[in-house]
């Protein structure tokens, strides 16, 4: 059973006067129990609004949300209240989302606070102590205020503060990607032992592509709010299907400089185009260099290149497909 899908969800933001535009485009995607997605693609495609509408801090426009099989929408006051608890969400800058007043220990117990109210201040203290153990923060920065603590640190009381309700989802919002490369991998392995060990769903958000390959089962690549390509990790990295995904591969670091000298790097020219005013038909077409006449004319619809593997590009869609039906 899939933890979480969405189906055509949209999310639009108000322009002036009565219109908007979409920053989340009908968007499908699903997540099993255990499993990790990687949603990537350049800043202001719609990354951070998604995982927004995921968690529901920003409302979607249209679309199906599902969790555990059963369309959110429908749920009543207590069910979304049980939903909130079940999905976390941690950001970029770990400093910047905790109050500087407060202690370590105090920022991990606070969303018992809410949830728990009726916990005894004794068992509140030892679930704190549990949560510090388990991000491996040593006890004496329990008493610490964040600015007296590292940025890893600071991530590791973020994390704790989202584990500590026990989440089955936790989207990361760029959340390794201001901490040094160093500290970044000591991040990764925390979540990928706490997702081993708890059956957690993650939602990976990242600008680049290099650090979701060792985390990641799925990826799904974002340009102006729509998927472009999604599919297994290891299926997009070696054989990616779409010009956008090609692009963003060739800015990853290869450490290996004879690898790095023999591979052609694709340059991406400029900033991606206003989502308030998107390319006709293909939304890349102004930055991809095979673009054909087509491209101008529709926008190329999801097709399958592969086991669980699809790409929306008319260079992979024969000429006799149409439309909607190239989805199946
Ligand atoms: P990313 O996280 O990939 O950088 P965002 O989701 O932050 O992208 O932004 C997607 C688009 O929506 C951008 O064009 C951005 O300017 C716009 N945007 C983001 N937040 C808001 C908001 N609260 N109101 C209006 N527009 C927004
Ligand atoms: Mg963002």
């Amino acid at each position: 059973m899939t933890l979480l899908t969405l189906q055509d969800v949209s999310v639009r933001y108000p322009l002036a006067g009565r219109a908007s535009f979409a920053a989340v485009d009908r968007v499908s995607l699903e997540l099993a129990p255990g499993e990790t997605l990687a949603i990537v693609g350049e800043s202001g495609c719609g990354k951070s609004t998604l995982g927004r509408a995921i968690v529901g801090l920003t409302p979607r426009s249209s679309g199906i949300m599902t969790w555990r099989g059963r369309d959110v929408s429908s749920f009543d006051r207590a069910a979304r209240h049980a939903l909130k608890r079940r999905i976390q969400i941690i950001f970029q800058d770990p400093l910047a989302s905790l109050d500087p007043r407060m202690t370590v220990a105090e920022a991990v117990a606070e969303p018992l606070d809410i949830f728990e109210p009726m916990m005894s201040r004794a068992a509140r203290g030892r679930r704190v102590t549990e949560m510090l153990d388990q991000v491996e923060l040593p006890a004496a920065t329990a008493d610490r205020l964040p600015h007296a603590i590292s940025g890893g640190q600071c991530q590791r009381v973020a994390i704790a503060r989202a584990m500590i309700l026990g989440p089955e989802l936790l989207v990361c919002d760029e959340a390794v990607s201001a901490l040094d490369v160093s500290v970044q991998a000591q991040i990764v392995n925390l979540l990928q032992r706490l997702q081993r060990e708890t059956d957690l769903g993650l939602i990976f958000i990242s600008h680049g592509l290099s650090v979701v390959r060792h985390l990641s089962h799925r990826v799904a690549v974002l340009y102006l709010g729509r998927v472009v390509e999604t599919g297994p990790i290891e299926t997009v990295f070696t054989r990616p299907a779409h010009p956008y995904t090609r692009a963003l591969l060739s800015a990853v670091e290869i450490p290996d400089p004879i690898a790095a000298r023999a591979r052609q790097r694709i340059i991406l020219a400029g900033d991606p185009p206003s989502p308030v005013n998107p390319p006709s038909g293909c939304v890349f077409r102004t930055r991809c260099k095979g673009a054909m006449a087509i491209c101008a004319e529709r926008a190329p619809a999801l097709t399958s290149t592969g086991p669980g593997a699809q790409v929306a590009c008319h260079q992979h869609q024969p000429s006799s497909q149409t439309g909607a039906s190239d989805l199946f």
